[in-house]
């Protein structure tokens, strides 16, 4: 079965590969169609995949899975949340966007230094599909107070996940896939095409 990712993202292309390698779908991504980024104009994170999804099936005319994820902290009402990748203003820029992070968090305590990624994902079947696959993931943790780690992409090195002493950024790829939110959100689609009849 082939769909196209609705995603330029080439962390998240490469997680998505890992992820989807013995699952027997076969990938295209719509850069390599010549699909342009769609505008993400939604409030929330299942708008904005339902957007990027769309987009991506009309204009390919493939069944489309889109994810938009994200991290929230509770310190500051779910920022960067939406803007996770331009938070510091350039697209994308992980250095800068750490170090807003870590400057707007100076003096908070462990205690409230929670936060959380969420990854959601949608599969649509085609452009027009009333009922897609919607699955959503969340890892939760705290802000470190200075970045450790070079592995990953974006704030990787400053999220320390519960129930580990190591940032993301300094785990290995197989333990991250096993643990994030896109790797919950993407088992648990999986199951869910496992259970449906698909497509
Ligand atoms: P999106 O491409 O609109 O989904 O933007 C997601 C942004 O959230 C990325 O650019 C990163 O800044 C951040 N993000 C999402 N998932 C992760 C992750 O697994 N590690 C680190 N940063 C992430």
């Amino acid at each position: 079965m082939k769909f196209v990712l609705a995603s330029s993202n080439s962390g998240k292309l490469k997680e998505f590969g890992a992820l989807l390698a013995d699952s027997g779908f076969e990938v295209v991504t719509q850069a390599s169609l010549g699909v342009d980024d769609a505008e993400e104009t939604g409030l929330t994170f299942v708008e904005n995949a339902l957007i990027k999804a769309r987009h991506a099936a009309r204009a390919t005319g493939l069944p489309a899975l889109a994810d938009d994820s994200g991290l929230c902290v509770d310190h500051l009402g779910g920022a960067p949340g939406l803007y996770s990748a331009r938070y510091s203003g350039g697209h994308g820029d992980a250095v800068a966007n750490n170090a807003k992070l870590l400057h707007a968090l100076e003096g908070v305590p462990d205690q409230r230094r929670g936060a959380f990624f969420i990854g959601v994902l949608v599969l649509l079947r085609h452009a027009e599909d009333p009922a897609p696959l919607i699955a959503e993931g969340r890892w939760y943790g705290r802000i470190l107070t200075e970045g450790r780690g070079s592995g990953g992409f974006g704030y990787n090195p400053v999220f320390l996940p519960d129930g580990y002493t190591q940032s993301v950024a300094e785990m290995d790829d197989a333990l991250k896939n096993r643990l994030s939110h896109r790797g919950q959100a993407l088992a648990l689609l999986r199951e869910r095409l496992r259970e449906q009849h698909w497509p």
